[in-house]
């Protein structure tokens, strides 16, 4: 193991954002190719917020996903807790230390009071910020103000003096923040549990973290934690802040995008493949030097490198991932697409009890190419249960009509019936071996024969159709379309 150690910090208060995994992912990529250790640490200290239950489901997405974690909850580690929560008599040690420097002071304005000050400050055209009332109370003054029943909070002393600060990030180089827009921010709310902005600093020092790879919507906070570092006396980590992923209108990802979903689990429900979710979340931002897009993860984790990460706004293309997913679902093995699209052919209501295991696998490989994710494969079996339903059934019957499509029906039931095996090859050569026996043009065969067996216009290989339908289903499929001449 290298000394590069990241970490994927998600707060369990909702479901898993595909940004934030997306983060995870990144972070993982680094480690793996770093030789590094990847560290999950979950942060829940928004007491409203934070469930066990979201903490499963940060857990069952990453599974998923199969993002293993070195480090961190449920694996253990050497920098545990890695709960923040089970973390809080560590964070009091370092707010003591603060405290003891006069780098924090105790704050007890009250809520009322920090809305009157700040509404003072609009009407003086200020910006909002703390105004550090509280930095030189008295122990008198203090003692006062906790007599008052007054539970303070603990605010960081942003040096006064007005200077630059500069994030230096892998990803958008130097980054400068004027320290003036930075208040005396608050380090531990007044029900004694820390704010990000402290736990973040305290844990990402103790646990060794050399990379903070993370989304771009923390980038402001960075230069307080680095005022933290600083007045801790601690070397900060490297810092790399993703950009946003906005949808193809170019808005930001969110749950009114409409096309895309916003949720992994959502992705997971509708049948997509982790291996294609994975493949097209790492070019969200990344690409690879030759620009190759089908990409597994031992060859992303071989090419992947901060520097080809992109500053610029990564855009989450639904119809490329449906087109990669679709890719995905027809190279693999076609056990495993069984095994995952049973699961919707039985959820639509499709009675496979007495169905035999090479059947369905023969169902699923027949529709499996018109796939983009799994959960659509209950849009192409109708045509294999129960009653035969024309689309048009004008069209079709116009369709039977023809001249000597009789023949070609009752020809090709006659061979369906003398077939010895229901193997789609033997029944390819079946078919070929029909149309030269016809007195027709394969047009006047295929297409009437479609129909006539499957009820539409276009659809899966026919051999394929005929092997699922069995000899008797097609031979009344046939004899029904020609009563209809
Ligand atoms: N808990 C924070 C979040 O989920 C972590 C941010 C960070 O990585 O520092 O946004």
């Amino acid at each position: 193991m290298s000394d590069i150690r990241v970490r994927f910090a998600p707060s369990p208060t909702g479901q898993i954002h595909i940004g934030n995994i997306r983060t995870a992912l990144f972070n993982y990529l680094f480690a793996k190719k770093n030789n590094g250790t990847f560290i999950l640490r979950i942060e829940d200290t928004d007491r409203e917020r934070s469930t066990n239950e979201f903490e499963e489901v940060i857990h069952r997405e990453m599974d998923w996903l199969g993002l293993e974690w070195d480090e961190g909850v449920k694996v253990g580690g050497d920098h545990g807790p890695y709960r923040q929560m089970e973390r809080l008599d560590i964070y009091q040690e370092y707010v003591d230390e603060l405290l003891d420097k006069d780098l924090a002071y105790y704050c007890y304005c009250t809520p009322e009071e920090l809305d009157e000050m700040r509404e003072e400050q609009r009407q003086q055209g200020q910006p909002p910020r703390y105004t550090g009332k509280c930095r030189c109370l008295g122990q008198d003054e203090k003692d006062k103000l906790e007599a008052e029943g007054r539970k303070p909070v603990v605010r960081f002393k942003v040096p006064k003096e007005e200077k630059e600060l500069i994030v230096d990030d892998l990803i958008r180089g130097r980054v400068s923040f004027s320290s003036e827009v930075i208040d005396d921010f608050v380090i531990v709310k007044s029900d004694g549990i820390p704010t990000y902005n402290f736990a973040v600093v305290v844990d990402d020092y103790l646990m060794k973290i050399s990379h903070v790879i993370r989304g771009e919507d923390h980038l402001s906070n960075t230069p307080k934690q680095q005022l933290l570092y600083e007045a801790l006396g601690w070397k900060s980590p490297r810092f790399a802040h993703l950009s946003m992923i906005l949808g193809t209108d170019k808005s930001k990802l969110s749950k009114r995008s409409g096309e895309a979903y916003v949720y992994v689990s959502e992705y997971r429900k509708k049948g997509y493949l982790p291996e294609a979710l994975i493949n097209f979340l790492s070019l969200l931002g990344w690409s690879p030097e030759d620009e190759e897009e089908i990409l597994n993860k031992e060859d992303i984790i071989k090419q992947f490198s901060i520097e080809r990460v992109n500053k610029s706004a990564a855009v989450f293309d639904v119809e490329k991932l449906n087109w990669m997913n679709g890719m995905y679902i027809r190279a693999a093995e076609l056990d495993q697409i069984v095994e995952l699209a049973k699961p919707y052919i039985l959820e639509a209501g499709y009675d496979l009890s007495d169905k035999s295991e090479e059947w369905i696998g023969l169902l699923v490989d027949t529709v499996r190419g018109s796939l983009d994710y799994l959960a659509e494969i209950t849009d192409h079996l109708d045509i294999f249960f129960g009653e035969l339903e024309y689309t048009d059934k004008e069209k079709v019957v116009e369709d039977f009509k023809q001249d000597k499509v009789d023949i070609v029906f009752e020809t090709l039931k006659d061979n369906i019936l003398a077939l010895e095996t229901l193997d789609p090859q033997e029944i390819k050569k079946m078919l070929k071996k029909t149309l030269k026996e016809l007195p027709v043009g394969g047009r006047l065969f295929y297409h009437p024969t479609r129909f006539a067996l499957t009820g539409k216009g276009s659809g899966p290989e026919l051999y394929n159709v005929i092997a699922l339908l069995g000899k008797e289903e097609c031979a009344n499929r046939l004899d029904k379309a020609l009563s209809l001449r």
